[in-house]
């Protein structure tokens, strides 16, 4: 999938407190996200309820769609996992990034019935570079399966269908696929594709920030400095705490949220709640904290990634459509070995509530003259700063 799918808008963040790498915040909205995991991709679903019947009517009707963002995790191939992988080549390979600066970009499909019996519908998606056939074959009374067939550059491979989710509004869908991955030395992925139909994509609205109140000329927010990208004003922001691993840190996720919303002074509010049943990250009307035991595979070993989070923008209203929060066990282990428990202690605290911060729509701010709780330093402690409080105010101010 890495080729062909190089043109979509996705902010992803990431947390390192062990070190920093290069300045990566300052490129904005990699145009796909791809995370490297060690072992298995599923580890990074475990425990959800899976969808995996494809509502395919959602194409009916439709001659086109745009694919808006692509999320991945792949299991690089294990004879790579031994060799240490330089930064460089990381970069050139793994994460190919670029600015989203003049605007959204989309990868556009053509729509068509493929086939359409009782016992196997299906529908194409094609571009000049990429097809994506999406069946449900098999008699809906008996247990229908839904299968992708991805063909780019002369190949052909087979996905499974985990999960289907369409936003409220219906104009909006993800599905996320398994691939077993036979090609490019990768293992298996998971790859969440999230489509649009009718839809006109926006860039969001740039602000001025009001320097009588405050002494910022920009803020760090998910699609570029002062692009204004906060969650939807109708009710508060629902998100769960998915899954019992996640739910051991649950005292530490509600300290964070109650001081974003004491930060959010009634603009906005956060609701957490522990969500029994959860669904994969790829849903786009649940939003998680997920706890997973998973390595990732960094440019330098000594690295730990704790957390990541991800936004999935509704660029038709400028609102995020979706954004979930991962927690990494074997990133804090891997941390664990050069660091004291209470050092430990304080850097999953702060790790948690830098992650919120990116859930509620800010990007890092590494200027050493603005401390901020989106910085990576832990030591300035857990309380938001007065930049992060002008900028999470100045986001959800209508
Ligand atoms: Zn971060």
């Amino acid at each position: 999938m890495k080729s062909a799918l190089t043109y979509l808008v996705l902010p992803a963040l990431c947390l390192t407190l062990t070190a920093c790498p290069p300045k990566k915040s300052e490129v904005h909205s990699d145009p796909q996200f791809r995370t490297v995991v060690m072992g298995d991709p599923m580890m990074v679903v475990k425990g959800a309820q899976f969808n995996r019947l494809t509502n395919l009517s959602y194409f009916s009707n439709v001659q086109s769609v745009e694919l808006f963002s692509i999320v991945q995790f792949v299991q690089k191939a294990s004879a790579n996992l031994s060799q240490p992988v330089s930064q460089e080549t990381l970069q050139k390979s793994e994460a190919p990034r670029e600015t989203v600066a003049s605007g959204p970009k989309t990868i556009h499909f053509e729509v068509s019935l493929l086939k359409d019996t009782f016992e196997d519908k299906s529908y194409q998606l094609k571009n000049d570079k990429l097809t994506i056939v999406l069946s449900n074959k098999g008699d809906a009374l008996k247990g229908v399966t839904s299968t992708a067939t991805i063909f780019r550059n002369g190949t052909e491979e087979t996905a499974e269908v985990l999960h289907f989710s369409q936003s409220e509004d219906v104009k909006k869908m993800s599905i996320l696929l398994h691939t077993e991955g036979k090609h490019d030395q990768q293992g298996e992925s998971l790859i969440a594709l999230y489509f649009a139909k009718n839809a006109k994509l926006v860039s969001p609205p740039v602000i001025t920030p009001k320097l009588e109140i405050n002494s910022y000329v920009k803020f760090n927010y998910l699609l570029g400095p002062n692009a204004k990208l906060p969650w939807a004003p109708y009710g508060p922001i629902v998100l769960n705490i998915c899954g019992a691993d996640a739910e051991g840190f649950r005292s530490q996720i509600k300290s964070a949220v109650d001081k974003w919303n004491t930060g959010l002074n009634s603009l906005q509010k956060i609701n957490l709640f522990s969500a029994k049943k959860y669904f994969p990250f790829s849903d786009l009307s649940q939003h998680c904290v997920y706890y997973v035991e998973s390595f990732i595979v960094n440019p330098d070993p000594r690295l730990a990634m704790y957390g990541l989070t991800f936004a999935v923008p509704d660029l038709e209203n400028s609102n995020i459509l979706d954004s979930d929060v991962f927690l990494f066990d074997g990133e804090f282990q891997k941390a664990a070995r050069w660091n004291s428990a209470e050092v430990m202690v304080e850097k999953l605290k702060f790790a948690i509530v830098h992650e919120l911060g990116h859930f509620l729509g800010l990007d890092h701010q590494f200027d050493p003259a603005i401390p901020s709780i989106m910085g990576y330093d832990f030591r300035i402690g857990l309380d938001l700063t007065a930049y992060d409080l002008a900028a999470i105010r100045t986001l959800y101010q209508q």
